[in-house]
């Protein structure tokens, strides 16, 4: 028996092919829809949140406190999953936390609105800080929790993108829900979770998982083979190598939280094409990328496009101005 789940999402989401000729013959591209996970206006964090929001209850937590960029979808389905539940979500954000080695990306982020119009709807307490490194932000999260345990909460500390190894165990159900077999599914890939999961679960057969990074690290395999060992040895599920995970840094364009020219293009592309609405930030890249690849020749067959998400992004006031 697996971990304990909640009921947040609707699911199955939809999973469907894509008319899309112009992409080539040799292809014959699908789409998983967790853009319509009917929570909170959708997207992946959804599938995480089930079992995660489960162990929150579990332990008792009167409040939980995560971090992000301001326009986390993270935080603002936490958010409305913590309303629904009586439990108090804080949120440590800054508007473009970056890798330090790499430095802050010149171009700006995608602003206001957006997801912080949710965040208030649902009642995040988002605790502001100025542009800095991801540790800073780490640190200032712990630092709010330790406030809140002080005051006398029982607080429970969520990391980045819910990527734990609940998380992980929430993407690699999802793969069950698959009643096509393929020999490609991209996805955008960021805080790991997803890759990781979906990845696990179709370790040793013939589809290839691929993530398409929306973030510069190099390191980021590393820290996913991480998050999959701790998964593996908490919920009994196969760790996988640094060879079993697939994750091109290609399409980040300017940096995290920034759109891309070419993401931006893709994103255009699709709506226009099938009214379907990928987000700047991560799903349009991904889905840039995955039209590269293909184009190049590199990806070809039966290919599913795992939609993520991010609807919300396109509603900031910068976001589609690439
Ligand atoms: C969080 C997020 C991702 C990345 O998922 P991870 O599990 O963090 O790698 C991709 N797309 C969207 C829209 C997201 O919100």
């Amino acid at each position: 028996m697996g971990p304990r789940r909640i009921e947040l999402a609707i699911l199955p989401t939809p999973c469907h092919r894509l008319d899309l000729p112009e992409l080539g013959s040799d292809l014959e591209l699908w789409i998983k829809r967790d853009d319509l996970t009917g929570f909170a206006m959708g997207g992946n964090k959804a599938r995480k949140l089930e079992y995660l929001m489960a162990s929150v209850i579990d332990n008792g937590a009167e409040a939980v406190v995560t971090c992000g960029s301001s326009q986390s979808n993270f935080v603002r389905m936490l958010g409305a999953a913590c309303s629904q539940l009586g439990i108090e979500c804080h949120a440590a954000v800054m508007s473009l936390p970056y890798d330090s080695p790499a430095g802050k990306p010149s171009a700006s982020g995608v602003g206001l609105g957006g997801n912080l119009i949710l965040d208030e709807l649902y009642g995040v307490r988002i605790h502001r800080f100025e542009d800095d490194d991801w540790e800073v932000l780490f640190d200032r999260a712990e630092q709010i929790a330790e406030v809140l345990e002080a005051g006398g909460k029982r607080v429970a500390r969520i990391p980045i993108g819910g990527s734990t190894p609940l998380g992980i165990y929430g993407f690699y159900q999802a793969a069950a829900e698959l009643t096509e077999s393929f020999d490609w599914i991209v996805s955008a890939s960021s805080s790991g979770s997803t890759q990781v999961g979906l990845t696990t679960a179709f370790l040793g057969t013939s589809t290839k998982v691929l993530g398409i990074s929306c973030d510069p690290e190099p390191t980021l395999v590393r820290d996913f083979v991480e998050l999959s060992e701790r998964a593996s040895s908490e919920l009994g599920i196969p760790p996988l190598s640094l060879l079993d995970i697939r994750l091109n840094l290609d399409y980040v364009g300017p940096g995290y939280g920034v759109p891309s020219e070419a993401g931006n293009h893709a994103l255009r592309w699709l709506a226009q094409r099938t009214g379907i609405i990928l987000d700047p930030i991560y799903s349009a890249k991904a889905f840039a990328g995955l039209m590269d690849l293909v184009n190049k020749g590199e990806i070809s067959g039966k290919v599913l496009f795992w939609h993520t998400g991010g609807t919300p992004t396109v509603f900031s006031d910068s976001a589609l101005r690439l």
